[in-house]
Formats: C-alpha cells, sequence, structure tokens
C-alpha cells in the first residue's frame, strides 16, 4: 500500500522550499533565498496582539474572521484597492497561501485546469495540484520586462480552464502591470466565462507605477487575495484575505471550515492593529527594499551585468550567462556559501536566471551579490 495519496504523490514541492532547506544545513551562508521582510513586525501590532491574548482573545472565531476586522479590511479594500465591498464578501485567511488554497477549493473541481504566470510564484502549481487541478503555464513577455501577452492568455484558455492567476507586483520579476493590461485580462476572463485570481500580496511594494487591482473594474468574475505578510513583515502570524464577489465569500468562508476553523484569534487582534494603526512603516520597508534595489541594481551593473531593475516586490532576476541555473545556484550555495533561488523553479521562463531576494540587512546583500559576480566572472564575463 503506498503511504499518500495517487494526487498527494503528484504535488510538486516548492523549488523556494528545497533551496531553504538546503541553505539552513550551510551555517553563515548569505541567504539571498527568502520573501521574507527582515524587518520586526511593528511595535504597535505585536503589543496589540499581546493585549488582546493577555484579555482572553484566545478561542475560536467565526470562520470567515472578527466582525471588525472584516469591517477594517472591506473599508480598506474600498479606501485604497477601490474594491466596492462590505464585510460579508470578505474572509480573513492564513496568509495568502491559505487565501488562494481555499478560494481555489471553492472554484476548482479535479481536472480543472488554472492558468498561471510563467515565470510565477511556485505556490500556485503545486495550490492546484493538491486539488487534482492541473496548473497550465502562460508565458510572460521577457522581451518586455514580463509584461503580459495577452494573445498568449487567449491561447491557453481550453475547455477545462476555470481561472487564471494574476500576480502584480510580481514574485519573482517583479513587474507590475499597466492598468491597461490588467482591464483587458479581466474583460478577456469575462469573455470566456472565467474566474480572474489575483494575488496581490505586493500591492504595498511598488516602485514605479501603481498597483490596480482588477476587481476595481468592478467585474463579478474577480476573486481577490490579500495578505499582511509583506506588507507589515507579519509573515509568521499567517494572516491574509479573500474579497470575493456576490456571495461567493460565503462559500471561501465554508471551504476554511474544513481546513482550519479559522484563522488564528491572536493574529486577527493583530492585524487589526496594523490596519487601522499608522501605516508609515508601510513606507518606511518600502523605501529600504528600494534604497536596496538600486544599490543591487547598480552593484550588478558595474559588474558588467544588467537585470531588469524590479518596479515592485522585493526580488531580482540575475542572469547566470549560459550557465544551467539550477547547477549554478547549487554552486553558488556549496563553493560561495550564497543561498538563491534557481530561476527554473518559476517555471521555463525563469530558465538562465537566479532569484536574488532584497529582503536582507544591506551589507549581507552586498556581500551576496559580489560572491555571485565572482561565481559568474570566470564563466560568464571572461
Ligand atoms: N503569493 C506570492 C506571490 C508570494 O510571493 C507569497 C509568498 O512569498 C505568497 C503568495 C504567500 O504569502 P503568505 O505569507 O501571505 O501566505
Amino acid at each position: 500500500m503506498s503511504a499518500t495519496s495517487r494526487r498527494f504523490a503528484a504535488v510538486p514541492r516548492s523549488g523556494i522550499r528545497t533551496v531553504l532547506e538546503r541553505a539552513a544545513r550551510v551555517p553563515g551562508a548569505v541567504r539571498l533565498d527568502a520573501g521574507d521582510p527582515c524587518f520586526a513586525t511593528p511595535a504597535h501590532i505585536v503589543e496589540a496582539a499581546l493585549r488582546a491574548a493577555a484579555a482572553g482573545r484566545t478561542h475560536y472565531t467565526p470562520s470567515a474572521g472578527v466582525a471588525p476586522l472584516r469591517e477594517l479590511i472591506a473599508a480598506k479594500l474600498a479606501a485604497r484597492n477601490g474594491i466596492a465591498c462590505g464585510a460579508d464578501d470578505v474572509v480573513v485567511t492564513a496568509g495568502a497561501c491559505g487565501g488562494l488554497f481555499v478560494a481555489m477549493l471553492v472554484l476548482l473541481d479535479a481536472g480543472d485546469e488554472v492558468l498561471v504566470p510563467d515565470p510565477g510564484w511556485t505556490g500556485y502549481p503545486t495550490l492546484a495540484a493538491s486539488l487534482g487541478a492541473r496548473a497550465v503555464p502562460y508565458r510572460l513577455d521577457a522581451g518586455r520586462g514580463f509584461a503580459l501577452d495577452l494573445d498568449e492568455v487567449a491561447a491557453r484558455i481550453g475547455p477545462r480552464t476555470r481561472a487564471i492567476v494574476l500576480n502584480s507586483p510580481s514574485n519573482p520579476t517583479g513587474a507590475v502591470l499597466e492598468p491597461a493590461a490588467i482591464e483587458a485580462l479581466v474583460e478577456l476572463a469575462q469573455r470566456n466565462g472565467v474566474w480572474l485570481l489575483s494575488d496581490e500580496a505586493y500591492e504595498d511594494v511598488v516602485f514605479e507605477g501603481e498597483h490596480r487591482s482588477p476587481a476595481a473594474t468592478g467585474a463579478g468574475n474577480v476573486v481577490s487575495v490579500f495578505t499582511l505578510s509583506k506588507s507589515y513583515a507579519m509573515t509568521g502570524w499567517r494572516i491574509g484575505y479573500v474579497a470575493a464577489p456576490g456571495g461567493l465569500a460565503a462559500s471561501v468562508a465554508r471551504a476554511q471550515e474544513a481546513v482550519a476553523s479559522c484563522v488564528s484569534s491572536v493574529s486577527q487582534a493583530a492585524a487589526e492593529a496594523a490596519l487601522a494603526g499608522p501605516q508609515d512603516a508601510v513606507a518606511e520597508m518600502r523605501e529600504a527594499y528600494r534604497s536596496r534595489r538600486d544599490e543591487a541594481v547598480a552593484q550588478l551593473a558595474g559588474a558588467g551585468l544588467a537585470p531588469l531593475p524590479p518596479r515592485g516586490a522585493f526580488y531580482l532576476l540575475a542572469a547566470t550567462g549560459g550557465e544551467d541555473d539550477a547547477l549554478f545556484a547549487q554552486r553558488l550555495l556549496d563553493e560561495h556559501e550564497v543561498a538563491v533561488v534557481a530561476g527554473s523553479a518559476f517555471g521555463a521562463g525563469g530558465r538562465g536566471s537566479v532569484r536574488v531576494s532584497l529582503c536582507v540587512e544591506r551589507e549581507r546583500l552586498a556581500t551576496g551579490l559580489e560572491r555571485l559576480v565572482a561565481a559568474l566572472r570566470p564563466r560568464a564575463l571572461a
């Protein structure tokens, strides 16, 4: 008897998690692999959580999340994202991971197809496969800064397509999609009767351009996924939310009952403080990522590499000069003690590059990049 179900056996392992584990076995390695902010969660958020726990907010909550938090989220979505919705259209989830999972659980049947960006975050194929659905990659246009190629997306839509995942700002490319491209994609999805699943994990990390939420168009086929992980340096709190139109949120909340009953009550108290409190830290962290981005791009450019400056999120893709990216990433860790993620972990479109995370201390980032350049030099720049 096999230990796992056939469906689970087919679930691919995230290439990011594999690197994290490998890198953890190299003490002192410069960690340019993880997408985990190097900042502490702002003190007023931590204090609110401590107060809530001490006051006994330590019990189950409604599956969709506590009402005051959902009201705060609905107000934030209206004010900052232009999404017209009420508290009943919102479900508090265990980060964007949890949000994407329950949204897909509600939207996808086994055998359905979901279109995912390539290169794109490693979680999408994993989530789809765990539900018996199939992730079908759509290539982003590398020649145009990884912009959306609408014809390519349209060509991937087939009879089993149920949803299209959109991720702007993008992990790993750093692309921020233009409003016109987002509107065109919403319209394409509507015309084909498919859902748009919009992962807006990096909405607050935009350096150039402007973050636009597809749901702001008012279309009834957009499910939006958000998280506090990146905006407020709250990755460990596991808190995010989904906004879904037309009564769908009730199903998403019911799906969550099966998975976790509800999100941690203490994390929900922290999220209330994050959304209701001062937002200075969000802007401060963004500016810190911006200066790391500028320094990293300048350092690589000075060494003869010319990475595409990310317009958002906190990663950049560095070309490996023709060397296989997985082998290069392994060699960089083994011989130079620098951990990065091989670009092919993000799909075929990431081949020939490695993803460098910018959310580390500046000196560590500079050291890591110096070693990366040294590792490349004998082959790529000789
Ligand atoms: N979506 C994208 C594009 C991500 O990069 C990540 C994490 O790196 C997530 C979702 C998951 O984030 P969370 O911590 O909110 O689950």
